[in-house]
C-alpha cells in the first residue's frame, strides 16, 4: 500500500481589525479527524524506508497523550506493521481505560511498553534498546515525537506552490521536525516563525541541523509555563476562535500558536499589509485527555 497525502486548503481567520494584515490558516487538521496531520507527514518517508528494508514492526516512544503514539499506531494498522508503544510512566499501565490516546492505540492493535520516567529518559542508550531489541526482535525504530531525516523530508511537503505570496508562515514546534520541513520548502523572503510548546533553548540547534535557510525564529513567549500547561485565558480563546471561525484548536500546540499570533497582530508586530499562514498541525486528539484534567481542576473545559 502506498503513502499518500493531500495537499490541505488555506481557511481564512477573523483578525483584530485595524492592524491589516491578512491570516489563514493551513488545515493539516483536516488529514484525519484523530490523527494529527503533521505526525502523519512525519511517518510517511519513515514507513516507506520500513517496507524497503522488509520490517514488520515499528517501535517508537511517547507520553501517555503523545500525538505521535496515536499516528503510529494508526500508521502501522494501515500499512500493515505490528506496533509497539514504549509508554513514559509504569502507572500508566493500569490507566488504559481511563485513556483516550492510548485506548485508540491498542485499537489499533499497539502493544504497550510501559517504562519508568527513569527509564524513559535513558530510552536512547545502547543497552535500552538492546534490551527491548530482545523482547520485539527486529523493529523499525522512530524516535520520540517522530522527527528524523525523512520525517523532515515528509514536511517539506506541507507548502505548496500556491503559498508563495505568503509574507510570514507560523507554526507550533515540539522537536523541530514539522518547522524544519516549513523552512526548507519555503522562499528565503518568507518569514518562518516557529512557536515552541515548551520552555527550553535546545530548539534552536535541534532546528539549525535540519533547516536548509536561516529565514526562520522562534517566539518564546506563549508555552503558557511549559509542556502541556493552560490557564484559563488559553482555554476561553480556543472556544471563542471555534466559535467565530468553526476551527477547533488543541491547547497544546495550535492553540498557543494562535494566542501568540493574536497577540503579535495586536502589538503591531506585522506591518500593514501582511499576509501569514498558520499551519495547522491537528493535535486534536489531545483535547479527551485535557478536558479530564480540566474537570478534575474544576477549571473552564474545551467546547
Ligand atoms: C507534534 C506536534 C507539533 C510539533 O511538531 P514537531 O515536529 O515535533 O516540532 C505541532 N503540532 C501538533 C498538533 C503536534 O502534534
Amino acid at each position: 500500500m502506498i503513502f499518500k497525502l493531500q495537499n490541505s486548503i488555506n481557511q481564512r481567520v477573523v483578525v483584530p481589525s485595524g492592524f491589516g494584515v491578512e491570516l489563514y490558516m493551513k488545515r493539516e487538521d483536516a488529514i484525519h479527524p484523530f490523527i494529527s496531520g503533521n505526525k502523519y507527514r512525519k511517518l510517511k518517508y519513515n514507513i516507506e524506508e520500513a517496507q524497503k528494508l522488509g520490517f514488520k514492526k515499528l517501535l517508537t516512544f511517547g507520553g501517555a497523550y503523545s500525538n505521535h503514539i496515536a499516528a503510529v499506531a494508526f500508521a502501522g494498522k494501515t500499512f500493515g506493521f505490528e506496533t509497539i508503544g514504549v509508554i513514559r510512566g509504569e502507572e500508566v499501565g493500569g490507566k488504559i481505560q481511563e485513556n483516550s490516546t492510548l485506548l485508540f492505540a491498542q485499537s489499533c492493535g499497539m502493544q504497550f511498553e510501559f517504562v519508568s520516567r527513569e527509564v524513559y529518559r535513558n530510552k536512547n542508550s545502547e543497552d535500552f534498546i538492546e534490551s527491548l531489541n530482545h523482547i520485539y526482535k527486529g523493529f523499525y525504530l522512530i524516535p520520540e515525537g517522530g522527527t528524523n531525516l525523512l520525517a523532515v523530508k515528509g514536511c517539506e511537503e506541507i507548502l505548496i506552490q500556491s503559498d508563495i505570496n505568503f509574507d510570514y508562515i507560523s507554526c507550533a514546534v515540539g522537536t523541530g521536525g514539522t518547522i524544519s520541513g516549513i523552512i526548507n520548502c519555503s522562499q528565503p523572503r518568507q518569514q518562518i516563525l516557529g512557536f515552541p510548546a515548551l520552555k527550553g533553548s535546545f530548539l534552536q540547534e535541534d532546528i539549525s541541523k535540519f533547516a536548509n535557510k536561516l529565514n526562520w525564529k522562534l517566539i518564546l513567549d506563549y508555552h503558557f509555563g511549559g509542556y502541556a500547561k493552560t490557564n484559563d485565558k488559553l482555554i476561553h480563546f480556543i472556544n471563542d476562535f471555534k466559535k467565530e471561525n468553526s476551527i477547533p484548536l488543541d491547547p497544546i500546540y495550535t492553540g498557543k500558536m494562535m494566542y501568540g499570533i493574536f497577540n503579535l497582530i495586536k502589538k503591531g508586530y506585522f506591518p500593514v499589509g501582511s499576509k501569514i499562514l498558520a499551519i495547522h498541525t491537528g493535535g486534536l486528539q489531545g483535547i479527551l485527555g485535557m478536558n479530564k484534567t480540566l474537570k478534575h481542576k474544576k477549571r473552564p473545559l474545551i467546547e
